[in-house]
């Protein structure tokens, strides 16, 4: 037996000690499952059971040191931990910004006095992160943010506003980008900063969805005082910071949406099964040319899944994402948004239920993760922002 295939039977044999019975066969998102947090509620003892034990492994976040919370795994021995995990589909332990983003982040740009404050917590779930880029002027052109962050000794004043903070209202700290220097070239004067919620003049309003959800808000700082230890890399860097972080980002988006098992449907029927329920036939579809849309989905799905998992093997590997990650990005949004456009139009006058007891549970949710969907194309930047990165940095086209 190699190493590896004796590393499997060993995983295999704890997962099956230690996977709790409720947690299996439930499938696994990256947007669902316990977030952590200071205000994290468990939806069942089993959900903070399981986390308890994959912290002590070291299993929320495999290829992470060991000295940092991780369980110091190669790529192949987490893919492999990834594999038998999928076999019982137990959900992941613990999901959210810290682990997906900031985490990342920190490994490649931390001091080690930062990197032993931050990433154990996340790794245990006690911390929850979300992301302060974006302000009422400042989307895809996210170099010209404002929010203002002036020296005071020891410690930086902050005043200023962000915008589409999701689950600011859960998150403990926030990783945010502020303005050190009004004078020079616009991505010359960013800082990235690190900022825990509950200091004093950090305030948050919920901002309502078309789905009837309210996951981001509004974040205001008013002379709100961090400091300076915070900053990630350097005063005046957080440019190249920033850019770094959307990388794990929309790799985190693409992974979330494109392989189909976001959003809150419950029961997660496949598009195949849907169909059958609808439309009728006896084995196939019976509707040929709905049959031939469902079965082009499932396989771009299966395509773009595989050629994810080669990303994340490579990632485990330690290869940083670079500009092919707006590629995933584009694509595996896209992918969600038809696939939540054809599960509403399999269901037919179902599919568009919004209340009420002539609907049941699942399609109700799909209707509102149809709605979500439309966000898709923005979140993380717009899909017009990854086609200009695509043609300059992959395409090398000119401005
Ligand atoms: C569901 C969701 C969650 C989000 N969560 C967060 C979060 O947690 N934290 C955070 O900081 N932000 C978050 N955002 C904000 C998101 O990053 C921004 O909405 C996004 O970057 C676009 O910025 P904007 O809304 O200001 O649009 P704008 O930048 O004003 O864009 C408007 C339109 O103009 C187009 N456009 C702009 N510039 C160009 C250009 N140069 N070339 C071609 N077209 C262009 C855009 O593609 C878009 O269609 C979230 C957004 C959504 C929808």
């Amino acid at each position: 037996m190699s190493d590896l295939d004796s590393f499997r039977s060993d995983v295999a044999a704890w997962l099956e000690t230690n996977a709790p019975e409720s947690l299996r066969g439930r499938g696994a998102s990256a947007l669902e499952g316990v977030w952590g947090g200071k205000k994290w509620v468990y939806a069942n003892p089993d959900a903070k059971l399981w986390l308890e034990r994959c912290v002590e492994q070291g299993y929320t976040a495999p290829t992470w040191p060991k000295e940092y919370g991780g369980g110091g795994l190669s790529a192949a021995e987490a893919k492999a931990l990834g594999q038998e995990m999928g076999k019982l589909r137990v959900p992941p332990p613990l999901i959210g910004f810290g682990l997906t983003m900031i985490g990342p982040t920190l490994l490649q740009y931390g001091t080690e006095e930062q990197k032993l404050e931050h990433l154990p917590k996340i790794c245990r779930g006690e911390i929850r992160w979300c992301q302060g880029y974006s302000e009422p002027g400042s989307g895809s052109d996210l170099a010209s943010v404002q929010t203002r962050a002036v020296r005071d000794g020891d410690d930086f004043i902050i005043n200023g506003h962000k915008v589409w903070t999701s689950y600011a209202d859960e998150a403990d700290w926030i990783f945010a980008l502020v303005r050190t220097d009004p004078e020079a070239k616009k991505q010359e004067g960013i800082t990235f900063l690190l900022i825990d919620m509950a200091s004093p003049g950090v305030s948050i309003a919920p901002i309502k969805l078309i789905s009837g959800s309210s996951p981001f808000c509004e974040t205001t700082f008013d002379d709100v005082r961090v400091p300076v230890k915070n900053v990630i890399s350097k005063i005046n860097a957080g440019w190249t910071v920033a850019k770094a972080l959307l990388g794990h980002e929309r790799t985190m988006i693409a992974d979330a949406f494109g392989g189909g098992a976001s959003g809150t449907s419950k029961k997660r029927k496949g598009l195949s099964d849907l169909a059958r329920d609808y439309l009728g036939g006896d084995g196939e579809v019976a509707d040929p040319l709905l049959r031939d849309e469902v079965a082009h989905m499932e396989m771009d799905t299966r395509a773009f899944l595989l050629t994810l998992q080669r990303t994340r093997d490579a990632a485990k590997a330690g290869h940083q994402p670079g500009a092919e990650t707006s590629f995933f990005k584009i694509h595996g949004t896209e992918l969600n948004m038809r696939r939540s456009e054809l599960m509403v139009r399999l269901a037919g006058p179902q599919g568009l239920g919004w209340e009420g007891d002539g609907f049941d549970e699942d399609e109700l949710a799909r209707t509102r993760d149809w709605l979500r969907s439309r966000g898709n194309s923005i979140e993380g930047g717009t899909s017009e922002i990854q086609l200009n990165i695509i043609a300059k940095h992959v395409l090398g086209l000119p401005d």
